[in-house]
């Protein structure tokens, strides 16, 4: 099964379906990125808070795979926004990560309290116009940051990566990357395990012969979003990759999307200082 590429606003392609790794030990990633490279997954989300982009790294120059058949994903975070910290952070994702550039580089959230992430967003511009990245973006942006952002740069964000899944759609925010060209990526897009007890999913999947997971995913692929599912089970990576083979007719899709409350699991993107 092949996963087919998005084409971000400044030409690069990427997987639309990816592996997400928040939360997996370090001392686990590697086994974990293994099993989803050999399952077929090539982009792969990771971020420096997370800790373990070293065994990312490992599993990337264990693998018979060329660096430049992989999608590397990683996240700059909220204590190096100032210009050369920022600078510094990326040059340790990169050791870390055993590579000499990035595919997407995203500011992870934007702490507007703090004030700080148009000056981040300068070091990713710089990053940028250097080839040290290939793509820049930003995450958990909501309209009026990406605003502030684009005012004062001519430089789009790629991707913007946002909670999203069938109870919390994001829509608003969703509508503004689109108008602004900026791909939207779900994080949580499995609603980080709540969807599992969701009845009408139950239903969904039951309709179509399929697993609650591979409804989810489908139902972001049909939207035609980037969307990162997390397990460190190698028999549910291969369930989450199996979505290329069937579709979700319009009924399905509507009736998820009248899944949504409006109601988050994670962060508010306007409060969250990265504690
Ligand atoms: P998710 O929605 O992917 O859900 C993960 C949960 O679902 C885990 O408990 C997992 O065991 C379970 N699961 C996965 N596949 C399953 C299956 N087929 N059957 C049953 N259970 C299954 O949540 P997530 O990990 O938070 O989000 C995915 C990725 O998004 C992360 O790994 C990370 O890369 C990214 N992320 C980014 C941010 C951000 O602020 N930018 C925040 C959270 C996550």
């Amino acid at each position: 099964m092949t996963v087919p590429n998005v084409t971000l606003n400044n030409g690069v392609t990427m997987p639309q379906l990816g592996y997400g790794v928040f939360q997996i030990p370090n001392e686990d990633t590697t086994q974990a990125v293994k099993a989803a490279l050999e399952t077929g997954y090539r982009g792969i989300d990771t971020a420096a808070i997370y800790g373990n982009e070293e065994g990312v790294g490992r599993a990337v120059a264990e693998s018979d795979l060329n660096r430049e058949d992989l999608f590397i994903t990683s996240k700059l975070w909220v204590d190096s926004f100032d210009y050369d910290d920022a600078l510094r952070a990326f040059d340790d994702s990169l050791a870390k990560l055993g590579t000499d550039y990035l595919d997407l580089y995203l500011i992870h959230w934007p702490v507007p309290t703090q004030g700080k992430y148009p000056e981040a967003w300068r070091a990713l511009e710089h990053l940028y116009a250097e080839g040290r990245v290939r793509a820049v973006g930003v995450s958990n942006f909501q309209p009026e940051h990406l605003a502030r952002l684009t005012s004062d740069s001519d430089l789009v964000p790629a991707v913007n990566q946002v909670e999203l899944h069938p109870t919390f759609a994001n829509t608003a925010v969703e509508e503004a990357n689109t108008a602004s060209g900026i791909f939207t990526e779900a994080w949580g897009p499995l609603g980080q395990g709540a969807i599992f007890t969701n009845p009408y999913l139950a239903d969904i999947a039951a309709q179509v012969g399929r697993s609650v997971a591979q409804v989810v995913i489908r139902w972001h692929v049909q939207q035609g979003r980037i969307v990162i599912p997390k397990t460190v089970n190698p028999k549910r990576m291969e369930e989450n990759f199996t979505v290329f083979d069937f579709e979700l007719t319009d009924d399905h899709m509507t009736a998820i999307d009248a899944l949504d409350t409006g109601v988050r699991g994670g962060a508010d993107p306007e409060t969250f200082e990265g504690k």
